[in-house]
């Protein structure tokens, strides 16, 4: 059977605390699955230091000097968890890639299961939770919550897959040739297609230092994933449009029927302000959603690289590493 080398990628945003004893647990595993015959001596771990404010690359190059398979990436400012993972996707050589948190919550040991399913043939391994026990009640209420909503608006997402995934390189270079800036990563990887396999683990807790997610992120992170999968907030702009306009014409109806039929005096002031501020109300919110999706169109036609790099350590051509991008 054959023995792909592996790379697993990390990003790492003020990870300082954690860092030592994940890279000491990624490199075990390696080492294990080395003996074990599942995969290529030359695997590797890829740390991509997401424009960290502490100490987190100094350990990164520490690291990458005291062991061969260790590999640093730094990127020139913090672009955010998935645009790290993408730069750690195309910066890593191996034939089968794996990401992973830098604070392993996700369980190391199954990479074992994810290698196996995918000397089966998988192209790719989503690592699925099998509980949210671990997390926040607040977590676990707002993330089903989400995935409702995904789902609902029509935005197909695995349940309980994080960014615990295994992908071929086959599938890293399909996954390549999307161009989009707005990155949603567990919504395009189902999309791409391929032999796929599901492995389950449970989450365990953070071991060390705090979470990088805070509300202000979750819910941008949420914002991204449903407005880059689903046009459906759109299509519910015309149809408020509509039961607007509905309304409105029973509302004129009622009214010339009153002053005609009725001899009652119009209520005129009701009649009057109360649509304008009602209608006035739906327009800021239809313009609103509507910028959601013209701020998406304008990221996207700028076409920027979605990271820059400005360092590499550990890697074989280091030294006249390139300001490359991605
Ligand atoms: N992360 C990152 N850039 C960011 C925020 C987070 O690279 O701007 C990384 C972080 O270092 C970790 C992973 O993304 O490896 C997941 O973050 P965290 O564990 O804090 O999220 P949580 O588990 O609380 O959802
Ligand atoms: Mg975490």
């Amino acid at each position: 059977m054959s023995r792909p080398r592996l790379s697993v990628v990390v990003p790492c945003f003020n990870e300082q605390e954690v860092l030592a004893e994940t890279a000491a647990r990624l490199q075990s595993l390696l080492e294990s699955l080395v003996q074990a015959g599942k995969i290529d001596a030359t695997s590797n771990v890829w740390f991509v230091d997401d424009g960290s404010r502490d100490k987190t690359w100094e350990i990164i190059e520490r690291l990458c000097k005291e062991s061969h398979c260790i590999r640093g990436v730094k990127l020139s400012k913090n672009r955010g968890h998935q645009q790290a993972l993408v730069a750690g996707l195309f910066c890593a050589d191996g034939e089968a890639v794996v990401s992973i948190d830098a604070d392993l919550q996700d369980d190391v040991a199954v990479i074992e299961h994810m290698i196996d399913r995918h000397r089966e043939g998988a192209d790719v391994v989503f690592g699925v939770r099998k509980s949210r026990e671990k997390d926040t009640f607040f977590k676990r209420q707002t993330a089903e919550v989400f995935y409702r909503l995904m789902n609902w608006l029509g935005a197909e997402s695995i349940r309980h897959h994080a960014d615990f995934r295994l992908m071929s390189r086959r599938a890293v270079e399909a996954f390549a040739s999307y161009r989009e800036v707005n990155l949603f990563l567990r919504g395009i990887i189902p999309t791409l297609g391929f032999r796929t396999a599901i492995v389950e683990y449970d989450r365990g807790d953070r071991f060390a230092g705090t979470s990088k997610y805070p509300l202000r992120k979750m819910i941008a992170f949420a914002l991204e994933g449903i407005t880059s999968f689903s046009v459906t907030p759109l299509r519910m702009i015309t149809a408020t449009g509509f039961l607007v306009f509905a309304a409105t014409l029973v509302m004129t109806a009622w009214v010339l029927w009153a002053r005609f039929f009725t001899g009652e005096a119009v209520p005129g002031w009701a009649s009057t302000v109360l649509p304008l501020y009602f209608v006035g109300g739906v327009q800021i919110l239809c313009l609103g959603v509507m910028g959601e999706y013209l701020g998406k169109i304008y990221t996207e036609v700028k076409a920027r690289p979605r990271y820059l790099i400005e360092a590499m350590a550990g890697v074989p051509a280091e030294g006249s590493a390139p300001a490359s991008y991605g």
